[in-house]
């Protein structure tokens, strides 16, 4: 399994955030472009569109002007030709500016710049033309305004070439903002793209290498653990359990044959006279002795269930689940031969010249008002007696 070491696995990582943080604002951008430059479009489409009406309203009016008879009619038409040349002049002149308040993002392309101002005939200097004639007319005297007007003669020559031009302007419009729309979605294509081949090089180089990372370290943890489990349940010289796991054990037991109801049977195990083993041989040697007395008492335990652990010292504790006062009796008897049969010389023991250990047994039956307590210090207590009998021994607990 191959591991990323913690900070490399930071950097990456973060690398590719922040790669996915920029190409999200770059989609963002893109997509708020492709919006603002919809709208701006539509409204430089709707602008130039109203340009043409105005532009043949002024033609119409100028026409109503000339052949309307009554002088207030008149007076009112020169009011509507004014405003509607304001009006044209007003929005030619956000057409053509480079930059407004009106459309932000508004710029003459180009070709727009040359439909509007190259030279000899432009729309700019042809619109102009066609305000002033109108604004001309507007305010000519009223002995002027006849047919051969020849501000009106103008205009009316005119309108249908602005006409055409403003079409013309339109359909640029329209295509430009087509052409810069497909540009920004492009844009925002090749960007999803990338956000989601670095989503697939994250998962793949990045959260499949972290999770594997996650899972071997949590394995090594458990591991750890067990091992620490043992240690702290193991007694450091003998290898068998010790007291603590002991106390543990025992009250699991107990707990358990609350329900079941069958007897546990406890033996304590005490070499005699070893205050004077140590005296004449040393304490290393003491050491090995207990280690080999142990490991006897341990391989004399035959059935499964059964449980040996060093109660302190020079004592061993065995529990026997489930076992009577005769098998109990059996299976202190067959320790004592085992650690007898060692021959392990001890030559100070006033019993025979070699290790031999006294036993205490009792046998109680758990209930929920009991605790083991009693049944220790009953095994205790029979230990006490098998050595005031002469030592390598048992003695059994009353009941
Ligand atoms: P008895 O027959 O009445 O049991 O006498 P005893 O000498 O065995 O009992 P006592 O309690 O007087 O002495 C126990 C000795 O066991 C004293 C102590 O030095 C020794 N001992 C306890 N733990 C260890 C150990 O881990 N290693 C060694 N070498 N000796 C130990
Ligand atoms: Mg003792
Ligand atoms: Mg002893």
């Amino acid at each position: 399994m191959k591991l990323f070491s913690p900070s490399k696995l930071t950097r990456t990582y973060i690398s590719a955030l922040s790669l996915i943080a920029l190409l999200t604002l770059a989609t963002f951008f893109a997509m708020h472009q492709v919006i603002s430059t919809q709208s701006d479009s539509a409204l430089l489409v709707n602008i130039s569109g109203s340009q043409r009406w105005l532009s043949q309203k002024a033609a119409l009016l100028s026409v109503e002007l000339v052949y309307s008879s009554n002088t207030s009619d008149r007076k009112q038409i020169r009011e509507q030709l004014s405003e509607t040349i304001a009006q044209l002049q007003s929005n030619h002149q956000t057409l053509i500016e480079d930059s407004t308040h009106i459309i932000p993002s508004h710029c003459l392309s180009p070709q727009m710049q040359e439909m509007y101002f190259s030279p000899p005939v432009n729309m700019h200097t042809r619109l102009n033309r066609y305000l002033s004639e109108a604004l001309a007319l507007a305010q000519d005297p009223e002995h002027l305004l006849t047919p051969n007007n020849s501000h009106l003669i103008y205009l009316l020559q005119e309108s249908g070439n602005i006409l055409e031009s403003l079409d013309q302007i339109v359909s640029l419009h329209q295509k430009e903002s087509e052409a810069k729309v497909h540009q920004l979605r492009l844009v925002e294509i090749t960007s999803g793209l990338v956000i989601l081949i670095t989503l697939a090089f994250l998962g793949l180089y990045i959260f499949r290498p972290l999770a594997n990372t996650l899972l071997m370290e949590r394995f090594q943890l458990e591991n750890a653990n067990q091992e620490l489990s043992f240690l702290s349940s193991v007694d450091g010289l003998t290898g068998i359990a010790n007291r603590r796991h002991f106390d543990q054990f025992l009250n699991q037991l107990w707990l358990l044959a609350t329900h079941n109801r069958e007897p546990i049977a406890l033996i304590l195990c005490d070499i005699d006279f070893f205050k004077a083993y140590n005296d004449t041989y040393g304490h290393l040697q003491g050491d090995e002795c207990l280690k080999e007395v142990a490991a006897s008492l341990k391989g004399s335990l035959k059935r499964q269930g059964d449980f040996i652990a060093r109660y302190g010292g020079e004592e061993f504790v065995v529990v026997l689940p489930n076992t009577t006062v005769e098998g109990a009796v059996i299976v202190a008897e067959t320790l004592r031969v085992s650690v007898e049969n060692l021959e392990i010389p001890h030559r100070l023991s006033s019993v025979t010249p070699k290790v031999t250990i006294s036993l205490g047994i009792a046998v109680g039956h758990a209930n929920l008002a009991n605790s083991p307590t009693p049944l220790i210090e009953a095994a205790d207590k029979a230990l006490y007696q098998a050595k005031q009998n002469g030592r390598n021994c048992f003695r059994l607990a009353e009941a």
